[in-house]
């Protein structure tokens, strides 16, 4: 619950309309399911965001960044507190010779084809990643031997008390699927990104060779989230998920894609208990098997 109090002082912050109380989430992540948040802001300006950091964390107002809701769950429940978007006015790119500056709300596709028509190479595994520059540098995204932490030169964020701060990469710890922002809760603003000269024909052709291989491969017609699990040591989270038998495995809405068994999927009514749910029972089933317990790569919001 938002008290009137501080109602009131968040318009001080941010126009009103940009304030969104009793947020339904399942309209922001691309799973299509959680409940509502107390309150989802969508912010105008990186002064706007500072200011209002700088508050929520004064007045001990729990508070979660979102990007593209691209790999997150939340609960049935919602979210007590504040989410903060950075979104439409998030988004600009500028190109410096082999440097491109992206703001943290800029979809990781729009730099990947601004990277392309530039004649710049690196970006191109992440064509197909439907998530945004802050989401991606804070997972450290990755495809097709690609990753986040081989193309970010430094990254701007801000701390819980709306300090600017310029991270460079050996800073931000990337690692599998990680990133120094997960165990330090910093707001990543804008991120700078070193690539090489490349033939613009050639990245067009890899950006659709992998556009392709996932239209191919993964389920894109159904709600996910992307792969569900990390990709355990010395195996593949999918074919441990076949071998055991799980392909279209189901619990209300939620099922194990039988095209890639990597992905949970809704296939219309699922709730995110039902997806919680299913994620536990395919661990406890992959354990069961081959002793190899999976780690969700998905970010759970809310109580479950
Ligand atoms: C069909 C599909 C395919 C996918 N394929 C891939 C893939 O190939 N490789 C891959 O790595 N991922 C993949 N994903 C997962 C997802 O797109 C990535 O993890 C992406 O980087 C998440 O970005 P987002 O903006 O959607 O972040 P969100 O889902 O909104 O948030 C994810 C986390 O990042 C944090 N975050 C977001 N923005 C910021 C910010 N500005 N500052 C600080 N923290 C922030 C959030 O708080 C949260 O903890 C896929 C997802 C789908 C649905």
């Amino acid at each position: 619950m938002i008290s009137q109090a501080v109602k009131e002082a968040l318009q001080k912050f941010i126009p009103a309309e940009n304030i969104f109380y009793k947020e339904p989430l399942s309209k922001h992540t691309t799973f299509r399911v959680g409940g509502e948040a107390d309150c989802f802001i969508k912010i105008k300006n990186e002064e706007g965001l500072a200011a209002l950091a700088a508050y929520l964390n004064k007045v001990g107002l729990p508070f979660f960044i979102m990007g593209n809701g691209s790999n997150l769950l939340v609960s049935d429940e919602g979210y007590r507190g504040v989410i903060l978007q950075l979104g439409d006015a998030f988004q600009e790119i500028r190109v410096q010779g082999e440097r491109i500056c992206a703001q943290a709300g800029a979809l990781l596709s729009k730099v990947a084809k601004t990277a392309c028509e530039n004649g710049l190479s690196g970006m191109e595994f992440a064509a197909g990643i439907p998530g945004t520059v802050g989401g991606g540098v804070m997972m450290n995204a990755g495809a097709y031997d690609g990753e986040m932490k081989q193309v970010v030169e430094s990254v701007v964020v801000l701390d819980r008390e709306g300090n600017r701060l310029e991270l460079d990469n050996e800073t931000m710890e990337f690692g599998y699927r990680t990133s120094a922002i997960k165990s330090q809760p910093f707001i990543v603003t804008e991120c700078r990104f070193k690539l090489q000269p490349g033939q613009k024909e050639a990245i067009a052709a890899k950006m659709e060779d992998f556009q392709r291989r996932r239209k191919e491969k993964q389920p894109l017609e159904y709600p996910s989230a992307g792969s569900t699990f990390k990709r355990p040591e010395g195996y593949f989270a999918g074919k441990l998920i076949m071998d055991a038998g799980l392909a279209g495995k189901s619990i209300g809405g939620a099922q194990v894609s039988e095209k890639h068994c990597g992905f949970i999927i809704n296939t219309g009514n699922a709730t995110a208990s039902d997806i919680k749910k299913l994620i536990g029972s395919v661990q406890e089933e992959v354990d069961r098997c081959f002793g190899v317990r999976l780690e969700p790569e998905v970010v759970f919001l809310g109580r479950f």
